[in-house]
């Protein structure tokens, strides 16, 4: 059996588990994403019935804070190994670690101090800006309260890497990443086999370029970004900058952009079709079931996908293959 239950989606908090459980090499469960704090993901978990001690593995899509905020302190409660592209792996590296900054100022100051005595100056301070978060992440409410100020906040129990492109197992489940347009490290999707079955997540992406159209052919659940409704995003409350961040090709997929995907190239084949990341602030889960069903009523072989949305503030009952 293939299980697929979503604990979280949007802008507050990102989590999904796959699980198989009668693959050749016994049951695998993967936790894909950990945007919530750890607290909240085990008490998700225990409302449908998954218990976090069984999960094999953490798979990593980018590393904007409504992904990653749980992940530490997740990965190293359960002790299991967590999977990266290595970009993606740094980029998080960077973000956990302390930074020591300095102001210009206080550079030139160390510069001619080091100058006078004969001593090596250090370079400048990198001046490339930290990725930019996603629009709203909330800071992690649970705290590791089990952490000393000692530990590594980058320390994970174990680190895999994984290539956009390139198919991996765990366990019984074939993974296959692939790029997504986004502007985070090396943001990745991925398509899920097992069982026979295909599984396809695609969110957190400003447009569906043709490799990402090719990966979720054939597949018998898709779970995709339905992230803003135009309209109230233009309007709505974000900054100027923002909103172009979140319109741009590389920000998030508007109900349009969805829409357009599902009438002009999805191939149909999907039993569940999940809307996905919906922003509270720039959408409404009217809006956005409004469009999918648009698009899917005006070809009559679509109407047999059943269409869900993943919702923000409690798990979507687990999807069962
Ligand atoms: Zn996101
Ligand atoms: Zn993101």
């Amino acid at each position: 059996m293939v299980r697929f239950t979503i604990l979280a989606s949007g802008s507050k908090g990102n989590s999904s588990i796959v699980t198989s459980e009668s693959g050749s090499s016994g049951s695998t469960r993967i936790l894909i994403d950990a945007g919530l704090s750890c607290r909240e993901l085990f008490r998700r978990m225990a409302q449908v019935n998954e218990d976090p001690s069984t999960l094999d593995a953490i798979l990593i899509t980018h590393e904007h804070a409504d992904h990653v905020n749980g992940l530490p302190v997740t990965a190293r409660k359960l002790g299991i190994p967590v999977y990266f592209t290595e970009p993606t792996h740094r980029a998080w590296v960077r973000q956990v670690t302390p930074q020591h900054k300095i102001t210009y100022a206080q550079w030139a100051q160390e510069y001619a101090r080091q100058k006078q005595a004969g001593s090596f100056p250090n370079p400048l301070p990198d001046p490339e800006p930290d990725p930019a978060p996603d629009p709203d992440p909330v800071p992690d409410p649970s705290p590791d309260l089990t952490q000393d100020a000692t530990i590594d906040p980058a320390r994970l129990p174990a680190v895999h890497y994984f290539q956009p492109g390139q198919p991996f197992h765990i366990g019984s489940i074939t993974v296959s990443p692939f790029t997504i347009p986004h502007d985070a490290a090396d943001p990745c999707g991925f398509v899920f086999t097992a069982e026979g079955l295909r599984l396809g997540l695609a969110t957190d992406l400003g447009y569906m370029p043709p490799n990402v159209q090719a990966q979720l052919r054939r597949c018998d659940l898709i779970m995709l970004e339905s992230n803003h409704d135009l309209e109230m995003l233009r309007d709505g409350p974000y900054p100027w900058a923002v909103k172009q961040r979140v319109l741009s090709r590389v920000g998030h997929l508007s109900n349009d952009a969805t829409a357009q995907y599902l009438e002009q190239t999805y191939d149909g084949h999907a039993t569940w079709l999940i809307l996905a990341h919906i922003s509270e602030s720039n959408n409404h889960p009217d809006l956005a079931r409004l469009a999918a069903e648009r698009a899917l009523v005006s070809k009559p072989s679509l109407l047999a996908n059943r269409l869900l949305l993943a919702p923000q503030h409690e798990p979507l009952p687990p999807i069962c293959f």
